[in-house]
């Protein structure tokens, strides 16, 4: 793979939340990656990732 799409795909992993309450996967914004994040789904808090 090259190093460019291995970068983005990482941010993009570490972009992406699952939501505790309806398990759907989404991606939040990167200005929001160590912030609790609302879900688009169903709106139950998501923490950020530890
Ligand atoms: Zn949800």
């Amino acid at each position: 793979m090259n190093p460019f799409l291995a970068a983005v795909m990482g941010t993009l992993l570490h972009l992406k939340r699952k939501c505790p309450k309806c398990k759907r996967e989404q991606i939040v914004k990167k200005d929001q990656k160590d912030k609790t994040v609302p879900c688009k789904f169903c709106g139950a808090k998501i923490p950020p990732k530890k």
